[in-house]
């Protein structure tokens, strides 16, 4: 039987599926409902394709530079829409233009997230928006190795470990290939946010049909789920889900220790959000209140593909800058303490997003959230920020 890599590294990629000739292995969830591999001994037949096929077995020699140029971008409108700048849209409208193909992670009719393909301008609204979760891979890799073989350009956006999973089952480059990885904080279970939504279903009486996991009125991390196909912001207890995440309270376990987590990148882009940008030295003359994406040209291919987009905002700025308050770009997010606890209680149904709330401590619960959480409500903070902004960009203007 082939040796896998093991629950503690495996990050769930999926090329030592997709790479099996004779479909013996499949991708199923473990008891924190993250996707493994499990080999059927009777259908393998030893040829330890998947071992060689595997990216924690055998790393990726095919890196990209440890100091790639840095750019601040924004396309608009897109970052009205987008998690930041509106990046990924923009390299995704070039490569449809050209009549290519982009792969990216979609929500399915039951708010699960899944790799899907799209090859109309009309469908890219599906792929816009981080979801933080694990997506499933499916057919995405032996799909991207159809369309490459027939010359379609092929564009891929997802995690690090995603696009290393890519590169090792093609086993060769292509120039028609474009990947981006993604800056990742880490990656919670489709399980664990599937029973996130039950819960707060059951606080609202009702069915959660649709969840963004970051602010629909500016650049910051409120989420909002619709009920009834209408969005309303959540805070405190409802968004526990985005509380143990950014404790890094319920990544994959190989998230810990992500070989990714640094430079150099694995995309031949890297996108992310340009954390921090103008506050460290080099001022920044524009508008950061719809996001701005950070973007790291790992090298020529992506350099090239960058300057080729159309109605974008590029600005050269240093590594330093980017690296200062983007600590997944350096290292990889540290496991709290709790994490298994905390995954197990997401995942019993009985416990309530309160109860668990009481057990960890994950919400701010101090006079200062409160009231931040009411001006939120209120829309006050936007409309503080948006007139910040204005004098900001006017004052810059004058100098
Ligand atoms: C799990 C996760 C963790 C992240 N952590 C960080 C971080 O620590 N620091 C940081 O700067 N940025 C992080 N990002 C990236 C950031 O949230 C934005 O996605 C990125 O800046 C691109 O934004 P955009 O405005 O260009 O485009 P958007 O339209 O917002 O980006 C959408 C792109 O992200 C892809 N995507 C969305 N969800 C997933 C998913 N679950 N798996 C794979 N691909 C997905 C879509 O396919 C699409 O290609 C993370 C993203 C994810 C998915």
């Amino acid at each position: 039987m082939p040796q896998l890599a093991s629950v503690e590294t495996c990050t769930g990629c999926a090329a030592c599926a997709s790479i099996c000739p004779h479909s013996a292995i499949k991708m199923i969830t473990d008891a924190e409902g993250f996707a493994i591999p499990m080999v059927n001994s009777s259908a393998c037949v030893e040829c330890k394709l998947c071992e060689k096929t595997c990216p924690v077995i055998v790393p990726l020699q095919e890196t990209g530079l440890t100091a790639p140029k840095t750019y601040a971008v924004w396309s608009e409108p897109d970052r009205q829409v987008s998690s930041s700048g509106g990046a990924f849209s923009a390299f995704a409208r070039y490569v449809l233009t050209e009549k290519g193909v982009v792969f990216g992670a979609a929500y399915d009719d039951s708010l699960h997230v899944r790799h899907i393909e799209i090859q109309d301008i009309k469908d890219l609204p599906s792929l816009r928006g981080s979801k933080y979760i694990q997506s499933e891979i499916g057919e995405t890799f032996k799909n991207i190795k159809i369309y490459l073989r027939e010359g379609r350009i092929v564009l891929f956006c997802g995690t690090p470990c995603q696009v290393a999973g890519l590169k090792s089952y093609l086993k060769k480059s292509y120039d028609n290939l474009l990947t981006l990885d993604l800056i990742c904080h880490g990656v919670p279970s489709d399980a664990v946010f599937q029973s996130y939504l039950k819960k707060i279903s059951s606080r609202f009486a009702a069915v959660v049909d649709g969840y963004e996991f970051r602010d629909r009125n500016g650049w910051g991390f409120a989420p909002s789920v619709s009920v009834c196909g209408k969005f309303r912001p959540i805070y405190g207890v409802d968004a526990l889900y985005m509380e143990a995440f950014n404790a890094s309270a319920i990544f994959r376990k190989c998230c810990y220790q992500c070989c990714y987590a640094g430079l150099p990148r694995v995309g031949d882009c890297t996108l992310g959000d340009f954390w921090g940008i103008g506050r460290y030295g080099i001022p920044f003359k524009h508008d950061t209140l719809k996001g701005v994406s950070l973007v790291l040209a790992n090298n020529a291919k992506g350099e090239r593909m960058l300057h080729l987009l159309q109605d974008c905002f590029v600005e050269e700025r240093t590594l330093q800058e980017a690296l200062i308050e983007n600590h997944n770009l350096k290292y990889p997010s540290v496991k709290n303490s709790q994490r298994e606890r905390i995954i197990e209680d997401f995942l019993n149904p009985n416990l309530s997003l309160a109860e668990i709330d009481t057990r960890y401590k994950l919400v701010d619960h101090s006079i200062k959230a409160i009231i931040k959480n009411m001006v939120l409500k209120l829309g006050l903070f936007s409309l503080v920020k948006r007139i910040y902004n204005w004098y900001k960009v006017k004052s810059y203007g004058r100098s």
